[in-house]
């Protein structure tokens, strides 16, 4: 799909977080102080998404700013980014109460508003932090554990992407071992970005391309 300009696409995202600030589809409006739409460079390669807002998410309106945030600024760093670089969202955009796990009713509510993000960023690699946003977003019941570190390419927004499952930094802050895995696995992702596009899902390769990928059959030299 042919992409808009980017001034045109962050009009429309400023007009979804306008939509999104008064949304009223789930019960979890009614907890909120604030709606966490998700922020940073609308125009963004690089996409995070996360669970749910937590406790100082909600009262400043802006996710990832607690302690698993802080890490996240730390593990960008170390790859020399910062999160004027990103956008980062996240599957819920309101805090469930008590921090509780987001409910299959409540993520089908809001994932039209994580659809259209992805469908208006156009980002190149879209990294889940976490068991919640990487089974979305794979459309796959296979958790965090089994799937973190390996690229996978999904049709997500209208557009083939590459999704990078993560550990969460919550659960990195849990368990040392946890952080360096989460540690190792984002240095891999500078190469991930350096990538050419996937190719559209269920699109043919140009024949070239196949001919080259495709080594000659050991027959093909018995017709000359
Ligand atoms: N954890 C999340 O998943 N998202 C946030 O915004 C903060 C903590």
């Amino acid at each position: 799909m042919q992409s808009r300009p980017a001034a045109e696409r962050r009009e429309d995202l400023v007009a979804l977080y306008r939509e999104a600030s008064g949304c009223v589809r789930c019960p979890l409006h009614e907890g909120r102080t604030h709606v966490v739409f998700g922020n940073g460079n609308a125009d963004a390669a690089l996409m995070f998404v996360g669970e749910a807002p937590g406790h100082h998410e909600d009262l400043q309106g802006l996710p990832f700013v607690g302690r698993a945030g802080q890490l996240l600024d730390e593990l960008l760093g170390e790859i020399g980014l910062s999160r004027k670089d990103v956008f980062v969202a996240n599957v819920l955009k309101c805090r469930p109460p008590g921090n509780r796990d987001p409910q299959p009713d409540e993520i089908d509510t809001c994932k039209p508003y994580l659809n259209r993000q992805i469908e208006l960023i156009e980002p190149k690699v879209i990294c889940t932090l976490g068991n919640f946003a990487t089974k979305l977003l794979t459309r796959s019941n296979r958790g965090i554990t089994a799937v973190h570190g390996r690229p996978q390419v999904h049709e997500l927004g209208g557009r083939a992407v590459r999704v990078y499952p993560l550990y969460h930094p919550a659960a990195a802050l849990r368990s040392t071992g946890t952080l360096g895995q989460l540690r190792e696995d984002f240095t891999r992702l500078a190469a991930l970005l350096d990538e050419p596009p996937p190719m559209p899902i269920g699109a043919v390769a140009p024949m070239a391309a196949v001919a080259a990928a495709v080594p000659e059959p050991p027959q093909m030299g018995l017709f000359g």
